[in-house]
């Protein structure tokens, strides 16, 4: 099946446990967004955040409901049209041994050269270009990325999938105040028309959220906008 321009996405009533765990990590938990609209979640340490975000994957499956994807059941969809329907931003960002391109053909099979230079520059990671270029080896027996490094190079990874539906978990952790705002302004552009779920703990910039979500325990204890909350 054809990937969609625009997603919206539905979680109708999602119960989740992880094997061998009692408790549920979500509890009948729903969750509207419609195509292009942009929700924050928020919530302590340990609330599902993450987990919320693994089941839109399908890293993991419901015990309990559906999510629907233009109304379609996700565990419908087939793992290629899902992985490129669905650009990630994971919360630990995994860096293969392998060349720089390497690491960045993964979201992108088909960019080329120039294009994945040029997104190193807008995402401030030219200098990794300087010894060996694209060629350059990272990972185990090459070069090792600092957490900022690592949470860009995801970002530049997401920005070249270009996918309709965007999941962001904590994108900017960890870097410094100007680098996330530079973060943020590449983000809010390219954006613009995905429909995007973005796990953050910062408060700042809330108000370009169209919903707001804070989670407690895998459940939904507030929503609304920012004029809402
Ligand atoms: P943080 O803000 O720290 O990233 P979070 O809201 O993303 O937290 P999750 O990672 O979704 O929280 O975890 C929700 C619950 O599920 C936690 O109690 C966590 O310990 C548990 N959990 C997460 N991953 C697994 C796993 N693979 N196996 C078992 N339990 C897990
Ligand atoms: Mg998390």
């Amino acid at each position: 099946s054809a990937v969609p321009e625009q997603v919206a996405l539905t979680l109708r009533d999602i119960s989740f446990s992880y094997p061998e765990q009692a408790q549920k990590a979500l509890e009948s938990l729903s969750l509207h967004a419609n195509p292009g609209e942009h929700i924050a979640i928020l919530g302590r340490t340990g609330c599902g955040k993450s987990t919320l975000l693994q089941l839109l994957t399908r890293a993991w499956d419901p015990q309990q409901g559906e999510i629907l994807i233009n109304n379609q059941p996700i565990s419908t969809l087939n793992e290629a049209t899902l992985r490129a329907t669905i650009s990630v931003v994971p919360q630990r960002v995994h860096l293969f041994s392998a060349t720089l391109r390497d690491n960045l053909l993964l979201a992108a099979p088909d960019a080329s050269d120039e294009a994945l230079s040029e997104m190193l520059s807008r995402v401030g990671l030219e200098k990794l270009l300087d010894d060996g270029g694209l060629n350059s080896w990272l990972g185990e027996g090459g070069r090792q990325l600092s957490g900022g490094e690592l949470r860009r190079l995801a970002i530049a990874r997401a920005l070249l999938h270009d996918a309709p539906l965007m999941l962001l978990d904590e994108p900017t952790e960890g870097l410094d105040a100007t680098t996330e705002s530079q973060m943020l302004e590449l983000l809010a552009d390219v954006m613009r028309n995905k429909t995007l779920l973005m796990v953050t703990h910062r408060l700042r910039g809330l108000s370009r959220f169209d919903q707001i979500i804070v989670m407690d325990n895998g459940q939904i204890i507030e929503q609304g906008n920012h004029a809402d909350l």
